[in-house]
């Protein structure tokens, strides 16, 4: 006789049917169930406690052309910028103070010497002037070992890469055919990253035209064979102006989206206890109180917007995006307030390393 809910609720090694199973739940009790067991295990593991990350999204300017993504390079609607090094040290310098303990530095994916120098700079600056206090996370797409190394150098220890679907045709269905955009390479750029040292991340979208439970099941089943130290998934957000939009017709409905996001956090918990977990901006988008409802499904990890209030009107990768115009201090103090009141903590001063990570290097024992 298979095994109840309950029961699939208390391993931690599914297998491909099983996490098909947990994700095919209904609405109501049973989602509620897994989401439940999602808390559970937070609980248990990396505690009721919340890490912040920084955001700075330091340029919207981008070589690719990914199809679902509105700052891609072919959108013409899309006013460009790239933030100077005062604005990155101002939003570093405010994080700093407010105790964050860690800064995301994401922008569109470019290739060239300038780009890699000018963030091997930036590292640096930031490192200065907060005295090594902010641990860093870049997020700047696929780059060849020589960089990933330069920026590791430069006092990078982290590195977020969004494999977006490890369904290699859905992957080339969302992407143009061509050399820039491969899957072979994106695996190869996450084991570089690997190699150089990196805490890794990575990352899938959840309701794509065309994807299945089975597609969401295999991800899963991908972060736990690759021992990926962070995750950061989120809904699938249309966008009028990107190609993807011919397709938005075949989407599941965005509360759907919603839903399956939060089954997936919850999964994630149960079968990589120790690893950091985002709620996604992209949750928040389809929900007001989506990042809570995340954290309270397993993540662990809030990642407040610090891009300068005009800039973030222009980093549009999905519409409607939240908190546009929102001041980072009184985004800061009002998120306080709401993580305490779904009774979690967030923990200041500190780098909230990935515990996978620091186990998985011997760093801590276990
Ligand atoms: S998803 Fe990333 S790499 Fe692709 S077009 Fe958008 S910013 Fe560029």
């Amino acid at each position: 006789m298979s095994e109840s809910i309950d029961e699939l609720l208390l391993k931690s090694n599914h297998k491909k049917e099983e996490l098909i199973r947990l994700l095919s739940v209904e609405p109501g009790p049973e989602t509620e169930k897994v989401l439940q067991a999602g808390l559970r295990v937070k609980a248990e593991h990396p505690g009721r406690i919340v890490y912040l990350r920084g955001l700075i999204e330091l340029s919207n300017r981008c070589a690719r052309n990914c199809y679902y993504c509105g700052i891609r390079a072919a959108n013409p609607m899309v006013e460009r910028y790239t933030l100077s090094d005062e604005e990155v040290y101002q939003a570093a310098d405010f994080a700093w103070k407010e105790g964050f303990g860690s800064l995301v530095i994401q922008a569109g994916e470019l290739k060239n010497k300038t780009f890699t120098h000018h963030i091997a700079r930036l590292l640096k600056g930031i490192h200065q002037r907060t005295h090594n206090e902010l641990t860093i996370t870049l997020s700047l797409g696929e780059q060849s070992a020589e960089t990933y190394r330069l920026w590791r150098e430069a006092g990078a220890e982290r590195y977020l890469l969004r494999i977006e679907t490890t369904n290699r045709q859905l992957f080339e269905h969302i992407h143009p055919h061509n050399k820039a955009h491969n899957f072979d390479a994106r695996m190869h750029a996450l084991t570089l990253l690997r190699q150089e040292g990196y805490q890794v991340g990575t990352g899938v979208m959840i309701g794509l035209p065309g994807q299945t439970l089975a597609d969401l099941a295999d991800d899963l089943l991908f972060f736990k064979t690759q021992d990926i130290d962070m995750v950061g998934m989120g809904p699938y957000i249309e966008h009028p102006d990107i190609p993807l939009s011919a397709e938005d017709a075949l989407l599941w409905p965005s509360q759907e989206r919603f839903r399956i996001g939060l089954l997936m956090i919850a999964l994630l918990r149960l079968n990589m206890p120790w690893i950091n977990i985002a709620a996604s901006t992209a949750l928040e988008t389809l929900d007001p109180l989506g990042r809570q409802k995340g954290i309270l499904a397993g993540a662990n990890v809030v990642m407040p917007n610090l891009t300068p209030v005009p800039n973030r009107k222009k980093y549009l990768l999905y519409d409607n995006k939240p908190n546009l115009d929102k001041d980072p201090a009184l985004s800061t103090t009002s998120l306080n307030q709401v993580i305490q009141e779904i009774g979690e903590t967030i923990s200041y001063h500190i780098a909230g390393s990935s515990m996978h990570y620091l186990r998985r290097t011997g760093q801590i024992e276990g």
